[in-house]
């Protein structure tokens, strides 16, 4: 049983472009985002509007590789062959990109990108530190410039804390959506909980999403109080990390809910890395956000202690039985991280963990279901 307020966030989605389009005529700036570093709170203070750019689809890979080598992450690839082919909607809506120093292949990329449209590129430190901190803040300071400079909006302290409070409600919200598979009765699908999270870098009005979510979560605490669950009770628990996924790059998270499991958490960037973790609503709202952002615990962090930290709590939270660790082809970071990963859940929570390296073409779907299907039998 699908939750009924499911068919609102297909909505949301669909309906962005058509909201921006008389705020566009205003002249109010779309910025695209690639990354989960990039701090939304000032991009909204600036009276602009975020949208999410990450390429989840195989369909322009190719046109990507014939500027960039084959050898890279399908997402890096999907993400340039979007904008060369300007196929993506969402693209083609953005005044301006913003992109981060996270991996090399996607900040090299990112050097291509800066030639179809004007990008700013963050500074990112690979870990987290005071001295780290203090040059974050810098990074952060001068993306605000930036933004005022190209909206010729001041960016005020007022402006900041108020939407520190509506994104901070949002992430709230999502932990307790999330929180509704805590017990044996799952009352929503893996699937779904990814268009969830997925909606939200669609959406035009942030109070909107979080109406949205608060429907879905009083739906999903009813279906709970009565045990309704997408999966049956015998369904193997499985906790989603490494990669970020989303809808076009799913197959790993149909495959496992195809063969009976069911995913109760992501850890990934689309999933709960993406929400974890407040802004501080007290003190100077830059470094609260300097702070809050910095500490994403991206495989790009070395060392990316947490990492750790996060599965640790999603464990003891929603107790799941197995682990799925998905590294995208090429993805150097999130692949040497992933024994890193396998030790401690084995050697903390006696957990398994199945690594899987995979890109978004669908020719090893096959592959992966069999793998997928033997490690659901063993657990
Ligand atoms: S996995 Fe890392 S680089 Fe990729 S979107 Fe998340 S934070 Fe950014
Ligand atoms: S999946 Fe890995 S290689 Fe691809 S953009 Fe993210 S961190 Fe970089």
């Amino acid at each position: 049983m699908r939750p009924g307020v499911m068919d609102r966030f297909d909505g949301l989605a669909d309906r962005f472009l058509a909201d921006i389009e008389p705020l566009k005529a205003a002249g109010t700036l779309v910025v695209g985002l690639y990354c989960t570093y990039a701090p939304v709170e000032l991009v909204r203070a600036a009276g602009a509007v975020p949208v999410g750019l990450c390429g989840k689809k195989q369909e322009p890979i190719a046109a990507a590789e014939r500027t960039l080598p084959a050898s890279l992450c399908p997402l890096i690839k999907s993400s340039y062959g979007y904008a060369v082919t300007d196929t993506c909607p969402y693209f083609s809506a953005s005044d301006l990109l913003v992109g981060e120093t996270t991996c090399d292949g996607k900040k090299k990329m990112y050097e291509f990108l800066g030639r179809i449209k004007p990008l700013h590129l963050m500074q990112l430190p690979a870990m987290v530190g005071p001295a780290q901190d203090a040059y974050w803040l810098g990074e952060v300071r001068r993306f605000k410039e930036f933004l005022e400079e190209r909206s010729g909006r001041t960016i005020t302290d007022a402006a900041l804390a108020e939407e520190i409070a509506v994104q901070n409600e949002v992430r709230r919200l999502l932990h307790k959506v999330l929180a509704t598979s805590r017990a044996a009765a799952v009352p929503l699908s893996g699937l779904d909980a990814m268009l969830v999270t997925e909606a939200r870098s669609f959406t035009a009005d942030p109070n909107a999403y979080a109406a949205v979510l608060r429907e879905l979560l009083a739906e999903l605490e009813a279906m709970a109080a009565s045990g309704a669950s997408f999966a049956p009770a015998e369904a193997r628990r499985i906790l989603l990390t490494g990669c970020p996924v989303g809808r076009g790059s799913d197959k790993l998270v149909r495959l496992v809910e195809q063969c009976g499991g069911v995913v109760v958490a992501s850890e990934n960037c689309s999933g709960v890395k993406g929400f974890d973790g407040l802004v501080d609503e007290t003190g100077d709202p830059l470094e609260a956000i300097a702070r809050r952002y910095l500490r994403i615990p991206c495989s790009v962090m070395t060392p990316n202690a947490g990492r750790l930290a996060l599965l640790d709590e999603l464990v003891q939270a929603m107790r799941p039985q197995g682990v799925i660790d998905l590294t995208w082809q090429f993805c150097h970071t999130y692949n040497v991280e992933s024994p890193i990963v396998a030790d401690h859940l084995r050697h903390q929570h006696g957990l398994p963990t199945l690594h899987l390296e995979t890109n978004y073409a669908d020719a090893d779907t096959e592959q992966l279901r069999t793998r997928v299907e033997a490690f659901l039998e063993m657990l």
